[in-house]
């Protein structure tokens, strides 16, 4: 069997169509169909592990794999991983100039919270000294 006509049942599948319309659709035979759709039901059990607590987990055939085992849990992934992901992209200061605290990204060393502040600060320094 074409691999081309495979998807194509895989898609009819998700989308809800029997066998009988899938034989339909594709001008194949309904035992045909039959046979493709129990052959892929096989490689389509899916078996995994929760990403978030580890449980064991089946995803249903025909449906995109799960990678948790609940909402709570990919809800707690999603809220761990975005909060990692913030601390490692964004600093805190605060302006040596107007004192104002800014985010910088990445891992520069800014210490004023704009240009603006780079240069009055630089002009301050001048004119005192
Ligand atoms: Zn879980
Ligand atoms: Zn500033």
């Amino acid at each position: 069997m074409k691999a081309e006509i495979k998807t194509r049942i895989k898609q009819l599948r998700s989308e809800g169509y029997g066998y009988k319309k899938i034989a339909k659709a594709l001008d194949l035979t309904l035992s045909v169909v039959r046979y493709a759709v129990n052959k892929m039901s096989d490689e389509d059990l899916l078996e995994g592990h929760c990403e978030k607590c580890g449980i064991k987990i089946k995803s249903i055939k025909g449906k995109k794999r799960k990678r948790f085992c609940s909402d709570r849990c990919r809800w707690d992934w999603w809220n761990s991983h975005l909060r990692d992901i913030n601390k490692k992209a964004f600093t805190t200061h605060q302006c040596k100039c107007c004192s104002r605290e800014f985010s910088s990204y990445g891992n520069n060393r800014r210490i004023y919270c704009s240009h603006e502040c780079y240069i009055k600060d630089k002009l301050s320094k001048k004119s005192t000294t």
